[in-house]
């Protein structure tokens, strides 16, 4: 039907209700995972003292302790991002750089499989204005995540391009896919799938860390299946124009002469 003012009004309240409501959710999170941080670091030195005396459930504690403590630094980031407080640093950058740094970061979790990188040389460098710790927490995930949800026996690859303004890094595995029903969800704070298997060190925070990320950074994420079955993931981050790129090397060049 028709909306009045009146209807108008409550519309505008009820918006503002849900800011506050949203704002805080992020409050309370932010507050407990700070909170919890502090015994978790107390517990992660108890038990590596004591497993350092041999004593093997010690150890297992430790580890443990560095789970929840991952997790919490999680919860703690995604408050953080939710509320626009988390630095961004977006600099000139190469995304071969930004590519190489995760697959040495994710290599001994990858032991042996294989990682193949493909680089669309269409200019010497592929440069973009990004934070690179960020860039780089983003396509760990992605990366970790190939490795997760699909069989060892097929390479997980990179592929690395510029598409018009932006440089896109894909993340291409050959596991299940993500079904059309998840592809919004899956972006979710703590939403995994009902069919996936517990595990207890994770609480499907990645990809919607790595949303944000990337947004805070101008740039996106997004899943589309994989032609031959799988799943891909791209990072778009801006990409610097060719004219800049060009100034910049003009004056590492002067830089170098004089
Ligand atoms: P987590 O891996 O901790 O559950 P994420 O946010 O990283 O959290 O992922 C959310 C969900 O997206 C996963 O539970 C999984 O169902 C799905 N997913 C992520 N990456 C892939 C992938 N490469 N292939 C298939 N499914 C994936």
């Amino acid at each position: 039907g028709r909306v009045g003012p009146a209807g108008v009004e409550a519309g505008a309240e009820r918006a503002e209700a849900l800011r506050e409501a949203d704002r805080l959710k992020d409050a309370l999170l932010a507050s407990v995972s700070h909170d919890l941080r502090t015994p978790l670091t107390t517990n992660k030195a108890l038990a590596h003292d004591i497993a350092s005396d041999g004593d093997e459930r010690a150890a297992t504690i430790e580890q443990q302790a560095d789970r929840l403590n991952r997790m919490v630094a999680d919860l703690l980031d995604l408050s953080r991002l939710n509320a626009g407080e988390l630095p961004v640093r977006a600099e000139l950058n190469a995304a071969e750089d930004v590519v190489g740094a995760a697959i040495q970061q994710v290599s001994a979790a990858f032991a042996g499989r294989e990682l193949r990188t493909s680089i669309a040389w269409t200019e010497p460098v592929l440069a973009g204005r990004f934070d690179f710790v960020h860039a780089l927490r983003i396509l760990v995930n992605l990366l970790e995540n190939a490795h997760k949800y699909s069989p060892r026996s097929e390479p997980v690859e990179i592929q690395l391009a510029r598409l018009g303004t932006t440089i896109a890094i894909s993340v291409a595995d050959r596991g299940p896919g993500v079904p059309a029903a998840e592809r919004e969800r899956i972006f979710e704070p703590f939403y995994r799938p009902e069919r996936s298997t517990p595990d207890a060190g994770s609480a499907g925070l990645g990809l919607s860390i790595a949303l944000r990320l990337a947004m805070a950074q101008g740039g996106t994420l997004s899943y589309e299946d994989r032609s031959g079955g799988g799943s891909v993931f791209t990072l778009a981050l801006p990409a610097v124009a060719d004219a800049t790129i060009d100034a910049l090397a003009g004056a590492d060049e002067l830089l170098k002469s004089g």
